[in-house]
């Protein structure tokens, strides 16, 4: 049987736990400061009693995510993890080293169901939802692996985070507590391929995150190709939804469009794009795609990129390209864990 998972626990819980089993509430809190400090196993927390040790040794996994493999670029220091679960689940992430800090993408998911077609961790479908313990784990694993310390977090790997929203909201609520991680909800974003209910839900929690929107293409017939959640939720739901996360947040929305060769690059796209987010409070980053070989897609000409970057600077829209991390070591979304799990 799996063992819980005290990373997924808020120090209150904790000391909850503490309480109905007969200790003191104030262990709660100890426990809690020495899972911040990154401890992996139960003894290193020195001064707690050994009884109580082996009492939570046996109820609670602490140590959740092994790394099974490190790729680091020779091209830019970005590194790939691929990490083992306590259940043998394998996931994966990225570190990328910025002038400013280090910036972690996390999973939230084994694998994926959302089903878009650039995207190889959709390739298996989904295995099941992360816990919030798990994806707080991967940041811990990390900071330890590397000896740094993580400025900036991206929910943006394998996994759909709007999709395991309980989870994902809690993760939110203990990177962000000041007794925690306490990390400045402004240092975190999250990206969606576009669950217009729940980015209502997110916005009713009034966080200061970055809310990123994987937007890929502005017409619905394509976009439905591209992105199957888009016959759920078609683009009048999603811009509906976005303009209600900007109304309640009164924080701009990130656009991510990845462009792909002759499939969504062209001047027209473009203009579709333009016309749908003017006078938005947006901001669009424009990223060419690794090539995911299995889906037989190529990255866009730089000429393309600029081109398409002109036609919405056009219509007022801000407009970032951003750079391609990671070619080399299959840093996109899904690929490392595919190639492992197909070797
Ligand atoms: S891009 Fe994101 S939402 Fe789409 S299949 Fe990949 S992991 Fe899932």
């Amino acid at each position: 049987m799996l063992k819980k998972d005290i990373r997924s626990y808020s120090c209150e819980a904790i000391e909850n736990f503490m309480v109905e089993n007969g200790e003191k509430k104030f262990r709660g809190k100890q426990l809690y400061g020495w899972i911040v400090k990154g401890i992996q196993s139960f003894d290193e927390a020195i001064n707690m009693p050994k009884s109580l040790k082996e009492k939570l040794e046996a109820t609670f996994i602490l140590d959740n995510i092994k790394i099974a493999k490190r790729v680091t670029s020779d091209k830019d220091r970005t590194t790939k993890y691929l990490y083992e679960l306590q259940d043998g689940h394998i996931i994966e992430g990225v570190l990328m080293s910025y002038k400013h800090g280090y910036s972690i993408c996390v999973s939230t998911q084994v694998g994926c169901k959302m089903g878009c077609t650039f995207c190889a961790s959709a390739i298996g479908g989904i295995e099941r939802n992360l816990t919030a313990g798990e994806i707080i784990g991967q940041l811990y694993t990390v900071e330890k692996d590397m000896g740094i310390k993580i400025s900036n977090v991206v929910l943006m790997g394998s996994g759909e985070p709007l999709d395991n929203y309980e989870e994902v909201l809690q993760f939110l609520k203990l990177v962000n507590d000041p007794k925690g991680y306490n990390l400045g909800m402004r240092h975190i974003t999250l990206s969606t391929c576009g669950i217009a209910d729940k980015i209502k839900d997110l916005a009713d929690e009034n966080m200061q995150l970055t809310l990123a929107i994987s937007l890929h293409c502005a017409n619905d017939e394509e976009r439905t190709a591209l992105m199957p959640v888009n016959k759920k939720y078609n683009l009048t739901a999603l811009m509906k939804a976005c303009h209600y996360y900007t109304d309640v947040t009164n924080r701009r929305i990130t656009f991510e469009y990845g462009l792909i060769a002759g499939v969504n690059d062209t001047e027209e796209r473009a203009k579709e794009l333009g016309k749908l987010i003017q006078g938005m409070l947006c901001h669009v980053n424009l990223i060419p795609i690794n090539q995911v070989i299995e889906r037989d897609y190529q990255p866009s000409k730089e000429s393309s990129i600029a081109k398409f970057k002109k036609v919405l600077e056009g219509y007022g829209v801000t407009t970032t390209i951003r750079r391609e991390l990671g070619s080399d070591i299959n840093a996109a979304c899904g690929q490392l864990r595919k190639n492992h799990l197909d070797d």
